[in-house]
């Protein structure tokens, strides 16, 4: 402490905090570094803006320089030693220096007039290498909007992880998202200035005692939303009903005709799946019910199939969805076994559409699905396998939901005609090798194989050709319901 009197004014100076914000919002110490040039003392004042977290404008052919405080304006011009705040002007006696990128402000000066206005206050730190002030504690920041092919999402940058249940949303008639959250502290300014794009037309923000209303006015209508927080980030995600995406949509389906059956038989080579009983692998009774069914496709509905995997090879679960996609595929089918290796008597067969899990069990089973991505050579093709992308694409899939539901609801129904084991109906889960699927798409468990009655059922041929002439049936059903000529709505 070699300065003990400066150290006295800045306590002292901080006590007395006199900010142009709402006086509820608290307040956090920030510092920006003192520069010296010829013996005298600047601060930058992009570091200024940046720690009081507002917004600068430069115009150019003024030269001038503008900090957007909520509810100041304060200015300033290279080489000029007048500042203005709102409408008044003060005289610093040393000039602004301008670097090219920069801009700096003679400290004392101006500290001097930050402390006589409605500006934070400020004084030289103890060690004389920074001016300390105060800014608001904002806990939501700014808002941004980023547009995918598929969608939209509304990126509202947080201080802090706000639990989902803190959150409610809701779209009024008129086209505004309204969003509450309990416990925010808004930087109002800064959210209503964030620049923003189609389909956000404007956003409004109101902060009351309790909690933030922020408020998305849209311009299209929206099909769908859902919300997601991570440590800084509260994310909307919304589907958007655009006219283009419609017409494509409906291009496809008048055009549609069940004339590609992709089937994916899961895991294979060095991924057994799931293992059972005496070295019963998930992966072989997968590619022998994929093959049996394929046959069936092919000889009886003269439809053509393209399998993702016809020998026990390794396949990464990114392909598989690609192979469908390059092939024209119509339907995507992938075929897999299930473990519950915890309770040996879970048995029976389920089928799961993609979207992201929502009971523990999904949860699970997808997991285990998924967890192949760690046997891939190249698992960096998952890093965009996000929660925010997996929403994406589920909700990419939500023209194909329908039909995707009506397959699963079949396959669970053909199967309960023959097979003695339970069914455990319609779920559904984040699996990877769904997401990107651009055709209805379902993935099948047939049966545990940790159960010992199951995996002996699944272990004979005659039960594989049974469950695969069930997965038929409800092929033909689907394709009776969905060929044209297709209604669209
Ligand atoms: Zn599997």
């Amino acid at each position: 402490m070699r300065n003990p009197i400066y150290l006295f004014i800045a306590i002292f100076t901080l006590c007395f905090l006199n900010v142009g914000v709402s006086a509820d919002v608290p307040m956090k110490n920030v510092k920006m570094k003192l520069h010296e040039f010829d013996g005298v003392q600047y601060i930058s004042g992009l570091e200024f803006a940046d720690t009081q977290n507002i917004r600068t404008i430069f115009y150019e052919d003024k030269e001038k320089l503008e900090f957007r405080f909520p509810d100041s304006k304060v200015t300033i011009s290279p080489h000029s030693s007048y500042i203005k705040v709102d409408d008044k002007i003060f005289h610093m006696y040393l000039p602004v220096i301008y670097d090219g990128t920069d801009f700096f402000i003679p400290a004392e000066p101006f500290m001097n007039i930050l402390n006589n206005t409605s500006l934070p206050n400020a004084a030289i730190d103890s060690s004389e290498e920074y001016v300390v002030s105060t800014a608001p504690l904002y806990n939501v920041n700014n808002v941004k909007v980023v547009n995918k092919v598929n969608g939209t999402i509304i990126k509202i940058q947080t201080e802090k992880q706000f639990s989902q249940s803190v959150i409610s949303a809701s779209i009024t008639r008129g086209g505004w998202l309204n969003l509450t959250v309990a416990g925010a502290l808004i930087d109002s300014a800064n959210i209503v200035n964030s620049p923003v794009e189609y389909p956000v037309m404007r956003v409004r923000a109101i902060q009351s005692q309790e909690s933030a209303q922020i408020s998305f006015m849209l311009k299209a209508k929206v099909d769908d939303y859902e919300i997601n927080t991570t440590q800084n980030e509260i994310l909307i995600t919304l589907r958007v009903a655009t006219a283009e995406n419609a017409d494509r949509i409906k291009e496809m389906r008048s055009k549609w005709l069940l004339d590609t059956i992709v089937i994916d038989a899961g895991h294979g080579g060095k991924d057994p799946g799931a293992v059972g009983k005496g070295g019963l692998l998930e992966k072989t009774i997968t590619l022998d019910v994929a093959k049996k069914l394929g046959r069936m496709i092919e000889r009886e509905m003269g439809v053509n199939v393209i399998y993702t995997r016809e020998e026990d090879v390794f396949i990464p679960l990114w392909k598989r969805t690609k192979v469908a996609n390059d092939s024209g595929g119509k339907v995507f089918i992938s075929i897999h076994v299930n473990s519950s290796p915890s309770s040996r008597s879970a048995k029976g067969f389920e089928t799961y559409l993609l979207r992201p899990g929502k009971t523990k069990d999904a949860i699970d089973v997808a997991a285990r699905e998924n967890g192949v991505i760690q046997l891939e050579e190249k698992n960096h093709e998952y890093k965009e396998s996000s929660n925010e992308n997996l929403i994406l694409a589920t909700m990419a899939q939500s023209s194909f939901m329908k039909e995707s539901e009506f397959l699963a609801a079949e396959v669970q129904k053909q199967l309960d005609r023959v097979l003695s084991t339970p069914n455990r109906g319609v779920k559904q889960a984040g699996f990877h090798v769904l997401v990107g699927a651009s055709m209805p798409n379902v993935l099948i468990e047939l049966g545990f194989i940790s159960n010992r009655d199951e995996a002996k059922l699944l272990g004979r041929s005659s039960y594989r050709r049974k469950i695969a002439r069930s997965i038929f049936d409800a092929l033909v059903n689907f394709k009776d319901k969905y060929e044209t000529p297709l209604i669209v709505d």
